[in-house]
C-alpha cells in the first residue's frame, strides 16, 4: 500500500498528475501517519461498519477505513483526484468513490442503497469552509451511529461548549440535539500539506438514539433557538419578540414567566431542556 502521508511519496505522486492544491476545495492533505490511523481506530470502524468518507483527497483516511470496515463509499468532489486515487486506493474492492459535491447528495438515502444491513458512520477530514453545512446534513440525515470529523479546533470547541460559556452558541444547541460530541485530539497544523493557519481537532458525535427532552415542534425550538442567539447582547424577552413578532414583547414576558423564568435572562445561559420548556409554551399558544 502507498503510504501517501509521507512527503516524499505525495510529492512526485501529485507533480507527476500535475496536481495543484485547491484552497477553494478546502485542500489540506494529511502529512502525518498516526492521524488517519488514530481517526479510523477511535471512530470505532470494525468489519460491521459501512463509512461514508467525505473528501477522500489521495486517499490517506480512505485506506484505514478500508483496512478495517466492511464498506467505504467515499464523496469527492475534485475529479482531477480519480488517477491519484486510482493508484493509492484502488486495490480496495470494499471501496466505492462517488464523484459528487456532497452537499448535493441526499445523504440519507445513500446510505440507505448503500450500507444495508450495516452499522452506518460518517468519518472524515472535512474541507474546513462548508464544516457546518456539512454537519447539518450529516445530522439531520438522522441515518449514522457516529460522525467522527476533523473540523478546526476553535468550531471543535463551540460544537461540545456547554450552556453559559463562552464558545456556546446555537450551532452547539443544534449538535448537541442531534448527537452528544466529545473532542478526541487536537492535530497540529504541521501535520498537513499545505499547512493551515490554525490548529485542528478530531470530534466523535455519538448520534442519540432517544432525546432526552420532549419537544413539541421542533420548528419552534430551533426558530427560538435562533431567536436568542441572534441578538447574543439582549435580553432573551427581547430576543424571543424579534424572532416571533406574533408574540410582542408582553407575549415573550409571558411565555418565559410560564416557564419560570426571569425576562431579562440571556439564552446563552440556557440549556437544550430550558430551551425545550420556552418553544412547547409557545408552541402550545400558538396551536392552542
Ligand atoms: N481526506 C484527505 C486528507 O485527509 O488528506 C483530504 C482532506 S481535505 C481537508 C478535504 C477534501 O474534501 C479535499 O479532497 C476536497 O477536494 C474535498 N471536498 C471539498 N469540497 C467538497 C464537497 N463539497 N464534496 C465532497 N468533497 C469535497
Amino acid at each position: 500500500m502507498i503510504n501517501v502521508t509521507d512527503i516524499q511519496v505525495m510529492k512526485p505522486l501529485l507533480i507527476s498528475h500535475g496536481f495543484h492544491f485547491s484552497k477553494a476545495k478546502g485542500q489540506n492533505f494529511l502529512t502525518a501517519s498516526w492521524v488517519p490511523q488514530q481517526i479510523a481506530e477511535d471512530a470505532g470502524v470494525d468489519e460491521n461498519a459501512g463509512v461514508l468518507e467525505i473528501g477522500p483527497g489521495i486517499g490517506p483516511l480512505t485506506q484505514q477505513l478500508c483496512m478495517r470496515a466492511k464498506k467505504v463509499c467515499a464523496v469527492e468532489v475534485d475529479d482531477r483526484l480519480k488517477p491519484i486515487l486510482d493508484l493509492t486506493v484502488g486495490e480496495f474492492d470494499n471501496l466505492e468513490i462517488l464523484w459528487n459535491d456532497v452537499l448535493k447528495m441526499d445523504v440519507k438515502a445513500l446510505v440507505e442503497e448503500k450500507f444495508q444491513g450495516l452499522r452506518p458512520m460518517a468519518c472524515a477530514n472535512l474541507p474546513y469552509y462548508i464544516t457546518s453545512p456539512i454537519l447539518q446534513v450529516l445530522l439531520e440525515a438522522e441515518c449514522f451511529d457516529s460522525v467522527t470529523v476533523m473540523v478546526q479546533k476553535e468550531v471543535a470547541q463551540r460544537i461540545a461548549a456547554k450552556a453559559g460559556s463562552s464558545d456556546y452558541s446555537a450551532f452547539s444547541i443544534f449538535c448537541n440535539y442531534y448527537a452528544e460530541p466529545e473532542i478526541l485530539f487536537d492535530v497540529p497544523a504541521h501535520c498537513f500539506m499545505p499547512q493551515p493557519k490554525v490548529t485542528s481537532a478530531v470530534i466523535q458525535l455519538k448520534i442519540r438514539k432517544e432525546r432526552p427532552w420532549r419537544i413539541d415542534d421542533e420548528k419552534i425550538f430551533f426558530r427560538a433557538v435562533k431567536a436568542s442567539f441572534a441578538m447574543r447582547r439582549k435580553t432573551l424577552q427581547n430576543g424571543l419578540a424579534s424572532g416571533f413578532p406574533e408574540l410582542g414583547k408582553a407575549g415573550a414576558a409571558e411565555v418565559l414567566e410560564a416557564v419560570g423564568l426571569k425576562p431579562t435572562v440571556r439564552g446563552e445561559t440556557l440549556d437544550i431542556s430550558a430551551f425545550a420548556s420556552i418553544a412547547n409554551e409557545i408552541a402550545r399558544r400558538k396551536h392552542g
